[in-house]
């Protein structure tokens, strides 16, 4: 098991008033190298329960273990160190820094933390993989949307992470885009073992994942 969540709910404070209750309860194990889609209604809870899983933020109540360790009980420095090596993020919108260059941005996550190999190497080899090796010292700015989602991708996977989440990482892309996109994704995941866990609506990607599972009213309902 890779990362187990165990009757975890999230409520946010609205100063003064009563608490907005998002997730109810919870239960969700995702194994090594498993794909997994999630969906639901805007506003259902998906970015909540994805920034969860990528301890982005902490539930209000209940139990996350992620690679063996109980993230609920660590503070704030041991999250980020365990974050740092076991998650990769994608998000809709790249993130990418503007004043660096495409090989600059993908390395960033590797400042964060311990990383066997050569990493700059494998930034390199990568962004072939992905269609970018042309593109390595463009910035941001000199590149289409969908290379510049493709460069999120690879910094995703720079530390080798156990876990790749992304949150409808094709939903700024045309179709065109997407598809590609949502193709690389999938490969990517199976080619390096890692673990995805995808919020999106789009038919393209969801069609690729092993299993999709739909956020209603708070409680995951399989679909
Ligand atoms: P989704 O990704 O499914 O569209 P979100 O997880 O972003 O849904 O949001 C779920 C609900 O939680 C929404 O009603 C949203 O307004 C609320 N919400 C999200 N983030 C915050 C926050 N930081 N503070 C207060 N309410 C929030
Ligand atoms: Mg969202």
């Amino acid at each position: 098991m890779l990362a187990e969540l165990t009757g975890v709910t999230k409520a946010y404070d609205a100063a003064g008033n009563t608490p907005t209750s998002v997730l109810r309860g919870i239960d969700l194990a995702i194994d090594a190298g498993e794909t997994l889609a999630i969906e639901g209604r805007s506003g259902s809870g998906k970015s909540t329960l994805l920034n969860i899983l990528g301890t982005l933020d902490r539930a209000t109540s209940g139990r996350y273990v992620l690679d063996g360790r109980d993230v609920t009980t660590l503070d704030d420095d041991a999250i980020a160190a365990v974050r740092a090596e076991t998650i990769g993020f994608v998000f809709q919108l790249h993130h990418l820094l503007p004043q660096l260059d495409v090989l600059e941005n993908v390395l960033l996550p590797t400042l964060a933390t311990t990383v066997p190999g050569d990493a700059e190497a494998r930034a390199r080899a990568l962004l072939e993989r992905v269609g970018l090796a042309d593109r390595i010292h463009h910035r941001p700015g000199q590149l289409s949307g969908g290379e510049c989602q493709r460069a999120a991708v690879v910094r995703a996977l720079i530390n080798e992470p156990k876990l790749v989440l992304a949150d409808e990482p094709t939903g700024s892309l045309d179709r065109e885009n997407a598809e590609s996109l949502a193709a690389l994704l999938t490969e990517l995941n199976r080619e390096n073992g890692t673990a995805l866990v995808v919020v999106t609506h789009a038919p393209d990607l969801a069609r690729r994942i092993g299993r999709t599972i739909e956020l209603r009213d708070g409680v995951l309902v399989a679909r």
